[in-house]
């Protein structure tokens, strides 16, 4: 077969060469060990815990070393894309702080190694697709679905391995005019790989997470192109990473089983292979066993989730770390205030496994994240969700930026600040008794009867001076209790509760859900300092007017 011809035959117009590619896309003038690494997702519309799982890990990667990280758009796929979901992608990643040195960007792409959309890029494929063809590496084929479907049944019925592949490959050696005889008949065809792996055939490959793998060569005949000429992952992986100076290839482990295939396409193509770092899917606990996160089942798996329900970035982007690497929280311990980015990140200590994704744990990471910030901070990220989520809520914080402030303020700063939030939503329900449109109506412990209630408001209110001291409130509030028969030694009132008719805590209780609808709520006391004397006074007589 002249190999020559068949290349032109089948790639008349690509005059472009690989040596040319090579010369527009020179080696990257980088710092030894630099990583040159990316993101490239397809844009479907979902953006998912997955993603940026993927995505901080090559971040840390190419920026821990000096290196770049860019953003290159699998499109390859039309049927899967959803209109807009690129500008999703690219603010959802922005969101949580990954920052592309070049790639694809809301407003078209920028860097030298471009185009960063696959679709753009199909004359490049092409130019390495003829060179693979003139080399005898690759050929057309134009089996039919039928032909293949029947082609995969007799196999089946053969209790052979599926695929196309030595004698089943019924393309690979056709002769010229046979291919030339269906062109001319414009029957479609796709670009296979001719491939000389045997599976008798192993090999011993190092991947920085999995480690050392061995691996069963491929003997399938891959599509490299498909009938419309765009090429399959496969092909765009290797003459993408290439032309894109990709040194380390960061993915999900599902690239695992063409893995073998890939490492030949890289040497077919005369390529230098990068490294890879195969990362092992989130998981779950359902019921006592483990299972994937699942885009069906699972509503926390997509990104969105996060940012709905209000947990801050910094919550976010500190579990995944956590995640990442076990040694992280450690170094947080260690080093509670400084900047994430100054942690060394390995991926060597990624669980190769994959990771279990655990709800409670990011909630506690988030807890403490939000108690590190100052109540400044608060408002601003809390106004920010309430604009999105929850506009009502937003117009009450921003129509008194002081006065949300001070309530965020509660608890906070110190050597144990309160951990209250854990994420935006919850600000509502722990902070909305400040404003009168959220008040709920008092519902007062039915243990006691509505005159014991009243009498120890009114006895509150007698007494009550807004400029007092949190201690001499306190003292106050025992006096009352006294006064009423209740007792404010707890330890007694444990030992024996038949013996009392109530203790102090109740009598502050009392107090509580008449000024703030709820049992539970910040200290009281400067609960009224914030709300100020008149509101306070105003909500206990109204309490008082319906209990009597
Ligand atoms: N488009 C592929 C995906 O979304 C990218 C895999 C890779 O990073 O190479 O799974």
């Amino acid at each position: 077969m002249n190999y020559q011809a068949l290349a032109e035959l089948l790639f008349p117009n690509v005059t472009d060469t690989a040596e040319s590619l090579e010369a527009r896309f020179p080696i990257r003038q980088l710092p030894d060990g630099a990583v040159v690494t990316r993101m490239a997702p397809s844009p479907t519309g979902f953006v998912h815990l997955g993603n940026l799982v993927q995505g901080l890990t090559a971040e840390r990667m190419a920026h821990q070393s000096g290196g770049i990280l860019f953003l290159r758009v699998e499109d390859t796929d039309a049927k899967r894309e959803v209109p807009g979901a690129v500008e999703v992608l690219i603010n959802t990643l922005k969101h949580y702080g990954i920052h592309f040195d070049e790639g694809a960007s809301i407003d078209g792409d920028n860097g030298d190694y471009g185009p960063y959309r696959q679709r753009q890029r199909a004359a490049i494929y092409h130019v390495y697709a003829k060179k693979l063809v003139s080399e005898g590496m690759a050929y057309p084929c134009f089996c039919t679905e039928e032909e293949l479907a029947a082609m995969r049944e007799q196999q089946e019925t053969n209790k052979q391995n599926t695929g196309y592949y030595g004698k089943y490959a019924m393309w690979r050696d056709r002769s010229i005019e046979d291919i030339q005889s269906q062109l001319a008949a414009g029957n479609p065809w796709v670009l296979r790989f001719r491939s000389t792996g045997s599976i008798e055939n192993q090999f011993k490959f190092d991947d920085l997470v999995k480690g050392k793998l061995t691996i069963t060569e491929n003997d399938i005949d891959h599509v490299l192109l498909k009938s419309d000429g765009i090429p399959t992952y496969h092909f765009a992986h290797a003459v993408d990473d290439h032309l894109m100076r990709t040194t380390h290839v960061v993915r999900g482990d599902e690239w695992l089983p063409t893995l073998p295939f890939h490492i030949q396409l890289f040497k077919a193509l005369g390529f230098r292979l990068p490294k890879y770092v195969h990362i092992g899917p989130l998981m779950k606990m359902d019921g006592t066993s483990k299972r994937k996160l699942s885009k069906r089942k699972d509503p926390e798996l997509a990104l969105t989730y996060y940012k709905a329900e209000g947990f801050p970035v910094e919550a976010v982007y500190e579990y995944i770390m956590t995640l990442l690497n076990s040694n992280y929280e450690d170094w947080r311990r260690a080093n509670p205030t400084a900047d994430p980015t100054t942690f060394k990140f390995s991926p060597k200590k990624l669980n190769p496994a994959g990771n279990l994704f655990d709800y409670a744990k990011l909630t506690d990471v988030s807890k403490n994240e939000i108690a590190k910030m100052d109540a400044e901070r608060v408002y601003t990220l809390l106004s920010q969700w309430a604009e999105e989520f929850d506009p009502d809520f937003a117009e009450k914080l921003k129509a008194n930026p002081e006065y949300a402030t001070s309530i965020l303020a509660i608890g906070r700063g110190g050597k144990k600040p309160r951990k209250d939030l854990a994420t935006w939503k919850e600000a509502k329900p722990y902070m909305g008794f400040f404003y009168d449109e959220y008040l709920e109506t008092p519902v007062f412990d039915e243990r006691f009867d509505n005159a014991t209630v009243c009498d120890v408001l009114k006895r509150f209110l007698d007494s009550f001076d807004i400029s007092d001291d949190s201690g001499i409130w306190f003292e106050k509030v025992k006096t009352i209790t006294g006064e009423i028969g209740f007792t404010t030694d707890m330890k007694a009132y444990k030992a024996d509760p038949s013996a009392f008719k109530g203790t102090v805590a109740d009598v502050s209780t009392f107090i509580r859900v008449a000024v703030t609808g709820k049992t539970n709520s910040p200290d009281l006391y400067t609960v009224m300092q914030i709300l100020g004397y008149d509101r306070t006074v105003e909500r206990i007589r109204s309490a008082i007017s319906s209990l009597s």
